[in-house]
């Protein structure tokens, strides 16, 4: 299975040019990698820019960081599915930001992973616990609850990113160890062929620990997303060791 590094710029890269540049110098630098696939998230206003960037022959892929679940109407200011799915193939769902600022419940995020699915674009799940407490229940919880009615058949296409919201932008990053131990949980609710990824203040010095546990498919990078030369030493990195554990197989 191919790893996933998602970078989810939040609402950084606030010009047009440091977007261009942002994408630019990342495309130049994954464009050999072989195992690991990037999908970069950036603010919906720069979507199209980006994917005009990335096709230049890239293996990079587009996604948004958020999206209404109807499909049009009276709805000022949302995003349909059916306007992003021209444009992107992954959309972040249900991030802690979007529920701690913008009241996204459970059952928002679970419409919304429908709303996606039947547009044919991959949603990226987002759960995680608010305190540290050593316990898999709340995403588990969350997960579930944002599956629900979600036919088998769509499992292979959802991402999940365990993301615990105490460690999102802290710079206190979750241990490589219980993080496997969350997605084994996590990976209960989901096919075999399901990418489940871990989030939260990923940075370099760290990534290694990650990569070398094969329950971990991958990364949700938010802040170091947008620092060029760290985004592409998080990505070396993974791929590299993703490398050597794969010979090891
Ligand atoms: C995120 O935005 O989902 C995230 C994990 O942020 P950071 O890497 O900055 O902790």
């Amino acid at each position: 299975m191919a790893s996933l590094i998602v970078g989810n710029w939040k609402m950084y890269a606030t010009s047009i040019a440091d977007a261009n540049i942002l994408a630019t110098s990342i495309r130049n630098y994954v464009s050999h990698f072989e195992n690991t696939d990037i999908v970069l998230c950036p603010p919906a206003m720069w979507l199209i820019e980006i994917r005009n960037i990335i096709r230049k022959g890239s293996k990079i892929s587009l996604g948004a960081q958020n999206v209404f679940y109807e499909k049009d109407g009276a709805y000022t200011g949302e995003i349909s599915p059916l306007m992003l799915k021209d444009i992107a193939d992954y959309v972040i769902v249900g991030h802690s930001e979007r529920r701690e600022y913008f009241g996204e419940t459970n059952l928002d995020v679970n419409e919304k992973v429908i709303a996606v699915l039947k547009a044919g674009l991959k949603p990226i799940i987002c759960v995680g616990e608010k305190k540290k407490n050593n316990s898999a229940s709340q995403p588990y919880k969350e997960l579930k609850e944002a599956l629900e009615g979600v036919p088998k058949k769509y499992l292979k296409d959802i991402v999940v990113a365990y993301e615990p919201v105490w460690a999102i932008g802290t710079g206190e990053n979750a241990d490589p160890e219980y993080v496997a131990r969350v997605l084994t949980k996590l990976r209960e609710l989901e096919s075999r062929n399901t990418m489940m990824l871990y989030g939260g203040s990923v940075k370099s010095k760290n990534i290694k620990g990650y990569a070398k546990r094969p329950e971990i498919n991958g990364v949700l990078v938010g802040g170091a997303s947008v620092r060029v030369s760290e985004f592409e030493k998080i990505c070396r990195s993974f791929e590299e060791e993703k490398a050597v554990i794969f010979n090891e197989d």
